[in-house]
């Protein structure tokens, strides 16, 4: 066989490619393994370098000391760059459509040309192990669309724990230039609390007509909700999440006014048919307006600085006591005494405390 007669061939005055994928210096660079340290981070956060972005993120997760000191200090560094975003809470009961409207939404935001980074909070991933808003799979559109960055909840330790990385995540994910940022969460449990503390805007999606009034959703994250959204309102069920809308929106306005002087509308929306959606956005847009010019949204934000200060602290002396070799030794002991009634609560407690 002659050199001209093989497909791998050089045709005459085609340009042929190098010899090695001018990218591997980069890629190279890149390499996990590779030992970053926070200079080499910041740098890459700064040129929005998803790859960086996202070790800087493991980072965070990571339960080594090394690790967290490094953490620390890249939060640090990223701070005077973050806080250009809106944070968008999201949550519902599981099913209502949560990773479907993300798709939709976060379509129609990118589509504006916004960079968008999805995170989510779920403390109950690392007891499910397949987390409910861990799966990569899900938001597989979102996922492949170069304007946005998904990553899902950190999956392990407490809720305060799960809550103060998402919060760092954040920093990294403004510090890299995406301007829009979702938090989702499951609306069943004590999370919703933690996003909303961390988020500038809350979106409560619900159903129509899904038997109970309020879905297994506490009255409590109705009022801290500054949008209410009956989804999936398209085929069959238009009719009905009309209906839910008029009801939901009566009960919104029996509500005390929110002292962001806004007042939360009940829209409907189907992701699957992309109904809806821009009404969403300029409702997202008044709340900014409004907020930006009343002065609400510095207020909220300087207070949520103040509140994840003191979760921190709180974060790092609880993991400071058990984490504590001594305490860790002796606690079974301690506990058993009390539970027998050998020693009080409160007498335990403080010889516990003043082992730290
Ligand atoms: P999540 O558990 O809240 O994240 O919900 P998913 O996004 O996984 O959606 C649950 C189910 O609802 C899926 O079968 C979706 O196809 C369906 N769904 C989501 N959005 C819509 C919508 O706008 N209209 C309709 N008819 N179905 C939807």
């Amino acid at each position: 066989m002659t050199a001209m007669d093989s497909a791998l061939k050089v045709n005459r005055g085609v340009p042929q490619p190098p010899d090695i994928n001018p990218r591997a210096g980069d890629i190279l660079k890149k390499r996990p393994g590779k030992k970053l340290d926070v200079p080499d981070f910041l740098d890459g956060i700064r040129n929005g370098d998803i790859s960086i972005l996202a070790q800087s993120i493991t980072l965070i997760e990571s339960t080594l000391e090394q690790d967290r000191r490094k953490a620390r200090k890249l939060v640090s560094a990223c701070l005077p760059l973050s806080g250009n975003s809106i944070r968008i809470g999201i949550t519902g009961v599981p099913g209502v459509g949560k990773s479907t409207f993300i798709e939709a939404f976060g379509k129609h935001i990118t589509s504006e040309g916004h960079k968008l980074a999805v995170l989510a909070i779920d403390p109950s991933s690392e007891r499910s192990k397949g987390s409910i808003l861990g799966d990569k799979t899900r938001m597989e559109t979102l996922a492949n669309n170069p304007m946005a960055f998904i990553r899902p909840s950190p999956s392990s330790g407490s809720l305060g724990g799960v809550a103060r990385k998402t919060r760092e995540t954040v920093i990294l994910c403004e510090a890299a230039g995406f301007d829009t940022i979702f938090i989702e969460t499951v609306g069943v449990g004590q999370s919703e609390t933690a996003v909303h503390s961390m988020t500038d805007f809350f979106l409560l999606l619900m159903l129509s007509g899904a038997g109970d009034g309020l879905q297994g959703i506490k009255r409590g994250i109705m009022e801290m909700s500054d949008l209410l959204v009956i989804h999936k309102a398209d085929g069959t069920n238009v009719e009905k999440a009309l209906l839910a809308q008029s009801l939901y929106q009566g009960a919104l306005d029996l509500f005390p006014p929110a002292p962001s002087g806004w007042k939360s509308p009940a829209l409907t929306a189907s992701s699957v048919e992309g109904k809806g959606l821009d009404k969403i956005a300029e409702c997202i847009a008044d709340y900014m307006k409004l907020t930006r010019e009343n002065g609400y949204f510095r207020k909220k934000r300087s207070e949520q600085a103040v509140y994840w200060m003191r979760e921190s602290i709180d974060d790092f002396l609880l993991s400071r006591f058990y984490g504590n070799t001594t305490i860790k030794k002796i606690l079974p002991e301690v506990e058993r005494k009390v539970r027998e009634g050998e020693t009080d609560s409160f007498h335990a407690a403080s010889e516990l405390l003043n082992l730290l």
